[in-house]
């Protein structure tokens, strides 16, 4: 089997084998986003998905997790969809469940029935950017959705029974929009009431004035490491959970964390607390280590 790159997965997918069902993204507009600029999205001829299936499962009949790239599997068609499910299913019998990438927009296209036809096929979790609950960063950044959009689009997923692990992107408001940034992207957070929820850090190397001018009318500034800090603060202590797992790892992040919210909302708290406290904080990774 060969991949089509650049290839995405989630970190937490290191271990699934991979299959490309579409090529790219099929919305592929968001301004921050480079991963599928060089990709004109496609959806991959059945038979082309069906000779990797086939002799990955020679070669690693005992799979038990999937992940489906690129960007959004979801949207192809539901029927080449639920072929492709049915063929894993029958190739893998160790299978435990199949992951993939989802947009907001292809979501909002499929119904809660399709999504369970998915779910009783082992997809089990969508991972999604939600990136913001701000709408005047949703515009700005092009998502494609408004933030009602991504609660139901996600909310439907839920009730499939399928897992929503979320992205956060802090820094996206720049430092004038940083407070409703974050207070927006928790209510959005709060609504889904996602099994996962991750924070990353925006990071525009060498695209920063580029970048500035365009998001935010020009009246965009990036946020430097305790402005990134104090937006965390102000997304988690908004945060109402039922249960999800919670993390900062992501090496563009200035402040690794995890835990499981609610439970832990108070050390993690306590930890942002913490690293504002020192400029020097050892709980912190300095600019040069973010990104590696
Ligand atoms: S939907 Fe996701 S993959 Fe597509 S352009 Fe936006 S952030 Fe990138």
């Amino acid at each position: 089997m060969e991949y089509d790159m650049p290839l995405y997965r989630p970190p937490s997918e290191a271990r699934s084998l991979i299959f490309q069902i579409t090529l790219g993204c099929s919305w592929n507009k968001c301004l921050f986003c480079a991963m599928y600029k060089g990709k004109r999205f496609r959806v991959r001829p059945f038979e082309e998905v069906e000779k990797d299936i086939i002799e990955m499962s020679w070669l690693q009949p005992h799979t038990r997790k999937v992940f489906l790239a690129d960007g959004d599997v979801l949207a192809a068609d539901t029927d080449y969809i639920i072929k492709v499910l049915d063929l894993i299913n029958e190739r893998f019998p160790r299978l435990e469940r199949i992951s993939s990438y989802a947009g907001p927009t292809n979501l909002m296209e499929k119904t809660v029935d399709e999504l369970r036809e998915f779910k009783k096929r082992k997809l089990d979790i969508l991972y999604l950017g939600i990136e913001s609950g701000n709408e005047t960063v949703l515009k700005k950044i092009c998502k494609g959705a408004n933030s009602s959009q991504i609660i139901d689009g996600c909310k439907k997923a839920i009730d499939a029974g399928l897992r929503m692990s979320t992205i956060i992107l802090l820094g996206l408001g720049g430092i004038k929009g940083s407070y409703d940034h974050a207070k927006d992207s928790a209510k959005v957070v709060n609504a889904i009431d996602p099994q996962f929820l991750a924070c990353l850090t925006l990071m525009l190397g060498p695209y920063v004035e580029i970048y500035e001018k365009k998001l935010m009318g020009g009246d965009f500034k990036l946020l430097d490491k305790m402005q990134s800090l104090i937006e965390l603060r102000w997304f988690v202590e908004d945060l109402e959970l039922s249960s999800c797992r919670f993390g900062t790892e992501h090496a563009s992040n200035y402040l690794p964390l995890n835990g499981d919210l609610p439970g832990d909302k108070d050390r993690i708290l306590k930890l942002i607390d913490r690293a504002l406290g020192d400029d020097h904080s050892r709980l912190t990774r300095p600019e040069w280590a973010r990104g590696l």
